[in-house]
């Protein structure tokens, strides 16, 4: 009989209890260090005391008041990323796929209001994820998410990730714009190679494009900047947030320039719990630690201490991990086992980790993780190393 629960999941058969900094206990009181907050979601890592008592106290005034009316919390919240971001105006709303939908429709919205309502086409990238929507599988465009669903959602190319050429031979008459990750996270944590989201500004420019940056995993702190693009020096026309912009409360927004912003004029979007009372207590509290004096500093240097102890990790045990990548506190380790494999065995260790594609373990901690979080996670790192070290090469190092 199926369970109550729907089984669209593979979980593991651990339930947490309750959390502390970056660690979880579970039921049977064994605790894991999380270095997969979620999934790159629990910024401020667990029970963090600014962000649960702004949450306890702006529930107990007020939840939801929809957004026929004012909400203050919003409008500051708004104002506040509109002062410390490239955007000129921003929009609220509740899941990564859905503030990449409204990203989508404020493009070709824009390009319609400015006179082109042929160019409705996105570019988006092999290796990409952008949701789980009809629209954002079809932006997603892996065969895996489409499978079983009908024909795709229209509007979507696809073309290699860091191939400029095949880009800008993929533009026609009909594009509006480019949807790209600054770091690929579900993917494998795949970075834009350099100088490749400046080229994609180039192009955008060049072809009256609008550049939109997916930085629902990247943005908010997660790679060392507020957002990632930031150190690429190039700004978008309109981009996505979400996973870590409430410290795991849901909620997700719209990060816009005036010129795609003013495109969604009221009744041409919304949302229901959009920027709502409690959301916006949330999201204001994670932004208050993230602006705060020397946090991003202190971001960059567990960053670059975790990175370094990793290098160490893989030129040491070759045989399971073949190199590091990504960008910040977003770091992934391509396996030469399969991955699910040193997940397990990460777990195992007490270490809860998250699997992405091209055979990569994803590390995405919480922002707020100490140096000696990474030594303990480096040591649990090493032990499902060993773990997972075939027992040949074991004999042969003997
Ligand atoms: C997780 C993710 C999404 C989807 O977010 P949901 O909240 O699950 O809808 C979209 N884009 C990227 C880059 C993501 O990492």
């Amino acid at each position: 009989m199926i369970p109550a629960l729907m089984p669209n999941y593979n979980r593991a058969d651990i339930a947490f209890t309750h959390g502390q900094g970056a660690w979880l206990f579970d039921e049977a009181g064994r605790r894991y260090l999380d270095f997969g907050a979620g999934i790159a979601t629990s910024s401020l890592g667990h029970g963090h005391k600014h962000l649960s008592a702004a949450i306890a106290e702006q529930a107990a005034k007020l939840i939801h008041v929809s957004n026929l009316y004012r909400v203050p919390q919003a409008e500051r919240l708004a104002a506040r990323y509109v002062a410390a971001s490239f955007a000129d105006s921003i929009f609220f709303c509740n899941s990564g796929a859905e503030a990449n939908e409204g990203l989508v429709k404020a493009i070709r919205k824009a390009q319609s209001d400015a006179g082109h309502p042929e160019r409705t086409r996105i570019i988006c990238f092999e290796g990409a994820f952008h949701g789980r929507t009809l629209a954002m599988i079809a932006a997603t465009g892996n065969p895996k998410y489409l499978a079983g669903f009908g024909a795709p959602v229209e509007g979507f190319d696809h073309v290699p990730f860091n191939n400029l050429n095949a880009l800008r031979a993929a533009i026609t008459a009909e594009t509006a714009g480019i949807l790209v990750e600054p770091v690929q996270g579900e993917g494998g944590v795949r970075p834009a190679g350099p100088g490749f989201l400046r080229d994609l500004r180039a192009a955008c420019d060049e072809f009256g494009l609008f550049l939109g940056f997916d930085e629902v995993q990247t943005g908010m702190g997660r790679s060392g900047k507020l957002f990632a693009h930031e150190w690429a020096g190039v700004t978008p026309d309109v981009l996505s947030s979400a996973k870590g912009i409430a410290g795991g409360f849901p909620m997700a927004a719209v990060f816009a320039r005036e010129q795609v912003a003013k495109a969604l004029v009221p009744g041409s979007h919304g949302t229901t719990y959009g920027g709502g009372p409690l959301a916006c207590a949330a999201g204001n509290a994670v932004l208050d630690v993230l602006l705060a004096d020397g946090f991003l500093d202190q971001v960059n240097d567990t960053a670059a201490y975790l990175r370094a102890g990793l290098e160490t990790l893989a030129a040491r045990h070759p045989d399971v991990f073949l190199d590091v990548r990504g960008l910040g506190l977003l770091l992934g380790l391509k396996c030469a086992v399969p991955n699910g494999d040193a997940q397990n065995a990460a777990l195992a260790e007490g270490l809860l980790t998250v699997a992405a594609g091209d055979n990569v373990l994803r590390l995405a901690p919480p922002l707020i993780i100490t140096r000696a979080d990474c030594d303990t996670a480096l040591e649990l790192l090493e032990n499902t190393a060993r773990r997972l070290t075939p027992a040949k090469t074991e004999a042969c190092a003997k």
